[in-house]
């Protein structure tokens, strides 16, 4: 299958999720492909798709938002979350003010419930609808990766062009693709192009 399908079957469903961290794939809702960019956010609806897909969903149905507003924060968020964390793999020490203000406005309280077993379980909830609260999630992840991620487990897809991120958690530590199916693949078919002629 062509990257551009794949990227294509991706496209419909949703951005990948294959960096194995929620920082990881929130850079990853932005691709390229044969030097074209991709994006995958293009509307308030798609936002919502993909953060449902992290099970983030509005803490009530049917309140709604300023149109446009959840897109232009998500990808606010994004745009900040690619610098820190390129500082933070270069060995600068980022500017945590903006990011503050994402958590800040993530509202929450810790709420006591019952897994499927009984088994009693603190977890917090989100206390309202609001942009701050549906990306609170997001930008905790991004503050975590910041405070306890490894910089060299921070990597991007070695095919020069991709630009997808994974943080690397196999055991060796020697990934090297974003996946096998869509980097693998094209990266061994060019050596084995390479060893024929
Ligand atoms: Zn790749």
């Amino acid at each position: 299958m062509l990257i551009s399908e794949i990227l294509h079957n991706e496209t419909e469903s949703g951005a990948p999720m294959l960096g194995d961290h929620l920082a990881m794939d929130l850079l990853n809702t932005e691709a390229r492909d044969n030097g074209q960019a991709i994006e995958f956010w293009n509307s308030d609806a798609q936002v919502l798709r993909w953060l449902a897909r992290y099970d983030i969903t509005p803490a009530s149905e049917g309140k709604t938002m300023p149109s446009g507003e959840l897109l232009t924060q998500a990808k606010a968020l994004r745009a900040l979350a690619r610098r820190l964390i390129t500082e933070f793999k270069d060995g600068k020490s980022p500017e945590i003010g903006e990011l503050n203000q994402y958590l800040q406005a993530f509202l929450t309280a810790p709420t006591l419930e019952r897994d499927p077993n009984g088994q009693l379980m603190l977890s917090r909830i989100s206390r309202s609808d609001s942009s701050g609260a549906l990306l609170g999630p997001v930008a905790e992840a991004v503050a975590q990766l910041l405070v306890e991620g490894h910089v060299a487990l921070i990597k991007q897809c070695e095919h020069p062009d991709c630009i997808l991120w994974f943080y690397d958690r196999t055991k060796a530590h020697k990934r090297r693709w974003c996946s096998m199916a869509l980097c693998g693949n094209r990266y061994k078919a060019a050596q084995f192009r390479k060893k024929k002629q």
